[in-house]
């Protein structure tokens, strides 16, 4: 039945000029129909640039602040229903003092009948209210989900180093999912519950205004006091609950993502320990709130039941002087006892209240970050390059107290190929995250024929640059959709062309479908030297003006070695290239090598050159000599 699969197979088949493809003819009625409700999904328009009014707090007002006329509505059906519902014991009253007492059967059968229409009118008001908030909630709740993903997509890398994935997950899952609870029942149904109490004192406070004064009296003050020890003792409970969540999602995402780091050094074993205590905090912060919520609970019902006996107490004596009817009496007692649903209920989203705000803020947190590396106000697209870069001054660090480059001094020419050779540590890695503009120099420039990359947008400046990192990432999807992530209109012919051009032919023979194989999820079912491969043939296809290409330190067998030695000859040619060189037999083949040592660049030279001078890179060439 993939004709129903949902709006986009319904979408697609219309668009081939085939509305009801292969679906028979009786039931090609029911389909339109079905595709008639079918909500509409079109592109959504992200937009990338960093603006002030994303900046924007949110708060739970500034959230709900667009919905104004269908939360309106929703608090108009919440007043329909509330005093529909609370009709039933005036209706009692009435029936008792005009109906038994009087001995008239005829306002009997009124009353009943009127009841009976309150019972519909609040049923009918109640499904069109929790329909209705419930599709308003699931509108909200898309619209943070995409605002907060974009928001995180919009980050600079130092935020994906500084954050932890399965913390960013929380936000994204049981933080949302509080906040999908909050404002699909509990705002609407907390204006109900407060409605029907302000209901239910207002018409106590008619029927017999001494009688009510003395029932609130009881009621109101100790229900406030214990309402406002609550609130303080759930608060922090609440806060601590979800960062526990945290905790507890971000430890699993990292021993499921380091399973086998963890299963070759023998962590199984330490690993559920550590687990172990951390569901154990977790339950502790649950617990710690669900033993306020156990004292406020009963408290608040025991104050009701004090309240009531009171009423029967002095109401009582009220009828028997004859200044109450027992109607009267009657429609006190159902009201108060209705009185402590509420203040329940109230107390139970109080708790879920407490959660969205929790998860609010810590949202409003994630959400105020702002990304480090910022396209500035003015800035412009790239003009196309040949490729010349030049870094004069550089200086940087992750964090302002540890410089790792300090006056770093480059110049690198069209189409040259430079290797960066250092100790490990050294900063290499770090140039080239400088020169594909993943952070800003703390000082100095780094300029592309002679543009700053600071003044130049940051897509504009990717569009150019090519980048292979150590360890490349496979989506979960086939060669070609992998491929495809260098340029997402790229014919399948292109596809097949740039993975022979890196040598991948004999690679692409052996798989069943071709570049239509699959691909596991982080590339488990490829070989090392094979995605290496694979991302070189992604760097192919995007033909970027300059290529940053961080070598692969894994061990790779001499075939996988000879292999991507070749791939690196067609990528490189003709192309400006970085290549953070971690074996000096990549370094040798550059046309010029740079040493970084100590926050700066000790030499530059061919290796010639370099090994001629007996400096620092020829001491490194003969120690990696004398080893192989
Ligand atoms: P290399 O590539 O020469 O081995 P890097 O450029 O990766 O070295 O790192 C230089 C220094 O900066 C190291 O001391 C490293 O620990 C530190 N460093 C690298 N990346 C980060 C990061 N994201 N946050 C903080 N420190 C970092």
């Amino acid at each position: 039945m993939g004709g129903f699969g949902g709006p986009s197979a319904s979408q697609s088949s219309t668009a081939a000029g085939l509305p009801h493809a292969g679906v028979p003819g009786h039931l090609v009625e029911q389909m339109t129909a079905i595709i008639e409700r079918e909500p509409e999904h079109p592109e959504p328009v992200i937009e990338f640039d960093y603006t002030a009014d994303e900046a924007e707090l949110l708060t739970l007002r500034s959230f709900l602040r667009p919905y104004r006329p269908q939360l309106v509505l929703a608090v108009a059906l919440v007043i329909v229903e509330t005093l529909a519902l609370q009709a039933g014991p005036l209706l009692t009253k009435i029936g008792i003092d005009r109906g038994v007492i009087a001995g008239d059967r005829s306002v009997l059968v009124v009353v009943a009948l009127v009841f009976v229409a309150t019972i519909v009118v609040h049923a009918g008001a109640s499904w069109w209210r929790i329909s209705f908030t419930g599709r308003l909630g699931e509108t909200l709740m898309e619209r943070l989900r995409v605002r907060v993903f974009s928001h995180m997509e919009r980050q600079s890398l130092d935020f994906y180093t500084d954050e932890k994935a399965g913390v960013l997950m929380t936000r994204m899952t049981s933080d949302i999912e509080a906040l999908t609870m909050l404002f699909q029942e509990g705002l609407v149904n907390m204006a109900v519950q407060g409605l029907t109490l302000v209901v239910i004192a207002t018409v106590l406070l008619i029927l017999d205004p001494l009688l009510a004064v003395i029932a609130l009296f009881v009621v109101v003050p100790a229900t406030m006091a214990l309402a406002i020890w609550f609130k303080r003792a759930s608060e922090i409970g609440y806060l601590r609950v979800r960062d526990r969540i945290a905790d507890l999602l971000s430890d699993l995402q990292e021993s499921l993502a380091g399973i086998r780091v963890i299963s070759a050094f023998n962590r199984r074993d330490v690993n559920v320990a550590r687990h172990r205590q951390i569901v154990d905090d977790y339950r502790d912060a649950n617990v710690e709130t669900a033993r306020a919520a156990a004292i406020f609970g009963p408290a608040a019902e025991g104050v009701g039941i004090v309240g009531q006996a009171v009423v029967l107490l002095i109401g009582g004596r009220m009828v028997l002087d004859g200044r109450l009817s027992i109607g009267d009496l009657t429609a006190f007692a159902l009201y108060l006892t209705a009185f402590f649903a509420p203040i329940a209920a109230l107390v139970q989203l109080y708790n879920s209240y407490q959660q969205g705000q929790a998860a609010m803020s810590k949202l409003r947190d994630l959400l105020a970050t702002r990304p480090s590396v910022i396209d500035r106000l003015d800035a412009g697209d790239l003009p196309p390059v040949d490729g010349a870069i030049e870094l004069t001054g550089v200086h940087f660090g992750y964090d302002p107290e540890n410089p790792v480059l300090r006056g770093v001094d480059l110049s690198i020419d069209a189409g040259e190929t430079i290797a960066i050779v250092g100790p490990t540590g050294a900063g290499k890695s770090t140039v080239a995250k400088l020169v594909s503009r993943f952070y800003d120099p703390d000082a100095g420039t780094v300029s592309i024929d002679g543009h700053p990359l600071t003044t130049v947008t940051q897509m504009s400046l990717r569009r150019q640059l090519g980048v292979v990192p150590q360890e490349p990432f496979l989506f979960n999807g086939t060669v070609a959709d992998n491929l495809r992530v260098a340029r997402p209109d790229a014919e399948d012919a292109e596809l097949v062309e740039a993975a022979e051009a890196v040598g991948m032919a004999d690679l692409l023979a052996g798989l069943p479908h071709g570049i239509d194989s699959p691909v596991h999820e982080r590339g488990t079912s490829l070989s090392s030297g094979e995605r290496q491969l694979l991302a070189l043939a992604r760097a192919f296809l995007a033909r970027p003006r300059v290529l940053v290409l961080d070598e692969a330190t894994s061990n790779l067998d001499l075939k996988s070695e000879s292999q991507i030695e070749r791939a690196l000859d067609t990528l490189l040619d003709g192309r400006t290239a970085i290549l953070i060189a971690h074996r000096l037999a990549t370094a040798k083949r550059a046309d010029r090598i740079v040493v970084i040592e100590d926050g700066g660049v000790q030499e530059v030279g061919s290796h010639d050159e370099l090994v001629a001078a007996g400096g620092r890179y020829a001491e490194m060439y003969q120690t990696w000599e004398r080893g192989t």
